[in-house]
């Protein structure tokens, strides 16, 4: 229980894998502030589990982060892990699903950092860990929004390890390949459409095509290396995006 006295906030951890990263650091002794969308009554019962508090911000508001930042208190680990994806051909996409991409999950993390380091920097530890994605290293057709904003994230991240190294925190990205979640789950139609394929095409030909292994990444699996991210042995990662993609970007 090494994380026992620390608190950590994982932004869209009512569900996927941000609840996975949740439930490890919960397993380690950590307080956990959940946040994100979803059934009322689901999210108590998963705060019980947890013993956790939850903010249901809308990470795309400005005001909506800062008011769940004040709520929260100190935050030593902050897990920027909220996301959504549109797919469209880039002469089709629709420009508020741009602006909405761009804000949640790109914007909000720089929002959600610079509310939480001055706490971390008067504690001397403090530990942001980034669930970028395979698309911020190499980018897939009809994706615009979300490679854009997954390649800043990982520059923003870098940013922010090398700003922060003195002061005992670190910022590292983890970098899932496909996780069978429901953000992978509803992507399935409209990727069917813009590349004219059925379900079975779609999971064959383009989600398990990229991964080598032909295996889904757990949410767990994610879950792990973050908590990994906060162990003393990791204080020397810094800066570095970790791949959990069956060796997708190794290509
Ligand atoms: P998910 O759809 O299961 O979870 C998304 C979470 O974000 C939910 O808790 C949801 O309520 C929350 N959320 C959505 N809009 C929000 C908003 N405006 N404000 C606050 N919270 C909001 O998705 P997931 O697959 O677990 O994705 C989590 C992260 O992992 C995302 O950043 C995603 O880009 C990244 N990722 C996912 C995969 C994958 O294959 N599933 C791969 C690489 C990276």
């Amino acid at each position: 229980m090494f994380l026992e006295g620390k608190h950590a906030l994982v932004t869209g951890s009512t569900s996927g894998i941000g609840l996975a990263i949740a439930r490890a650091l919960h397993a380690e002794g950590a307080q956990i502030v959940l946040n994100g969308f979803g059934d009322e009554s689901e999210i108590a019962h998963l705060c019980e589990e947890l013993g956790a508090t939850h903010s249901g911000a809308d990470l795309t508001k400005v005001e909506e982060i800062e008011a769940m930042m004040a709520g929260a208190g100190g935050i030593d680990i902050l897990v920027n892990n909220a996301g959504t994806q549109h797919v469209a051909p880039v002469e089709d996409f629709p420009v508020d699903k741009w602006d909405l991409i761009i804000a949640l999950n790109l914007s909000s993390a720089f929002h959600t950092a610079r509310l939480a380091v001055p706490h971390m920097k008067a504690r001397g530890w403090g530990r942001i860990i980034t669930t970028a994605s395979a698309h911020s290293l190499a980018a897939s057709p009809f994706k615009s929004a979300y490679v854009a904003a997954k390649h800043g994230i990982a520059g923003l991240t870098k940013t922010l390890a090398l700003e922060l190294a003195e002061h005992g925190i670190t910022a590292n990205c983890i970098s899932p390949g496909y996780v069978w979640t429901p953000l992978v789950e509803n992507q399935i139609p409209d990727t069917m459409k813009a590349r004219g394929m059925s379900r079975e095409e779609v999971i064959d030909k383009v989600l398990l095509a990229k991964q080598p292994t032909k295996k889904f990444v757990q949410p767990e699996d994610v879950g792990a290396m973050a908590v990994f991210l906060c162990r003393n042995e990791a204080q020397n990662v810094n800066g570095a995006n970790w791949s959990i993609d069956g060796g997708w970007t190794a290509e």
